[in-house]
């Protein structure tokens, strides 16, 4: 199998954790793995003095998370919406009635900055909700940008940076961001179960809601204490992340990224001789989102004849390949032969 969607191939040897037999979770091991783990997503995140807390759940359920403890005790939110992942945050919103200003981001555009920053000025928000990439565009905004309006504005940043954490250069503490959201099947390349909320120094010494028994941050963090989860963790998926994440830092964040990059930029020079239109205006590391010019009604499922995965859009035509994982240049060319060949058809 050719994986070109999330979590992307991934090692053996962190897949041959999957095929063990489960250890017990309430021992001293188990807490030294979570707390290990811990450590290291703060440091991979650049988020000191910060904490964060385990859900055996999709990232969707971190998001959950942020508006049923957080989100529900604001005044008002911001909620920037360039794509599906911008407009979950809206349903959100609405499902727990906080109130919000929506600002709707053309298809794949980047944000009409100044704007956004004169619809602050008016809405007056207390949080801002937004992703680092919207996924399902391929567009990555501009967080340094965001973050300074946040900061002149006194409004709580909030990111769901579940697909470019290790895809895409992230500095918490730089950025001031008071929350992030990421999960086990983006960058980490490992099975999809886990997410996480990384809370920033500031974000500890907010009040926090008790809307959601199984999500509540406080209880979480008072199990954290001692390397633990309420519930039952998804053992074997805590075993792969610690594993990956040492690896990590063998690897060097910087390093992780750099190799997305170069692959990310390798295949772009592909579908530019291909003439495949990127229509992200500033697009992310993590995927290429790429229209086809013919048979874009067939493709996916005459490459799932031959075992390679690549994600379909919301628009005809347009589809996603992710970078993440294990990608060599032959993969790459691999995949661009395929695709070539099934337009031809
Ligand atoms: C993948 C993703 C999510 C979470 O989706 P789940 O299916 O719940 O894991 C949320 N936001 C972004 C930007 C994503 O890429």
């Amino acid at each position: 199998m050719k994986s070109y969607v999330f979590p992307g191939n991934i090692e053996n040897e962190i897949l041959q954790v999957g095929a063990e037999q489960i250890p017990y979770m309430r021992t001293s091991f188990f807490s030294g793995i979570v707390k290990e783990s811990e450590q290291l997503l703060l440091e991979q995140i650049h988020c000191k003095n910060g904490r964060v807390i385990f859900y055996t759940g999709s990232g969707t359920g971190a998001m959950d998370a942020v508006v049923s403890n957080f989100v529900t005790l604001k005044k008002k939110s911001f909620i920037l919406a360039g794509g599906s992942f911008g407009y979950r945050w809206k349903d959100l919103c609405e499902y727990y009635h906080c109130p919000y200003h929506l600002f709707e981001v053309p298809f794949a555009k980047s944000p009409d900055y100044s704007e956004m920053e004169e619809q602050i000025k008016k809405a007056n928000p207390d949080v801002f909700l937004c992703q680092h990439h919207e996924t399902s565009t391929g567009e990555l905004y501009n967080l340094s940008r965001i973050a300074e309006i946040c900061k002149k504005y006194d409004v709580f940043l909030v990111v769901d940076a579940i697909s470019s954490f290790l895809s895409d250069p992230l500095d918490m503490n730089s950025l001031n961001i008071g929350m992030c959201i990421t999960s086990s099947q983006k960058g980490l390349n490992i099975p999809p179960g886990l997410s996480f909320v990384f809370l920033s120094e500031k974000a500890l010494s907010e009040e926090y809601n008790h809307l959601s028994y199984y999500f509540d941050f406080k209880e979480n963090l008072k199990n954290l204490e001692r390397g633990q989860t309420p519930y039952s963790p998804a053992t074997t998926l805590f075993l792969q992340l610690h594993k990956r994440l040492k690896m990590n830092s063998e690897i060097g964040v910087d390093a992780i990224i750099d190799k997305v990059r170069k692959r990310a930029l390798y295949f772009r020079a592909k579908c530019k001789e291909h003439e495949w239109l990127i229509p992200a205006e500033n697009p992310s590391n993590c995927i290429t989102g790429f229209f086809v010019n013919r048979n874009g009604d067939i493709l996916f499922n005459e490459l799932l004849k031959e075992n390679i995965y690549i994600m379909p859009g919301s628009t005809p035509g347009f589809f996603r390949v992710s970078h993440l994982g294990l990608q060599s240049e032959e993969d790459i060319d691999y995949l661009v032969s395929r695709i070539k060949a099934i337009e031809e058809k």
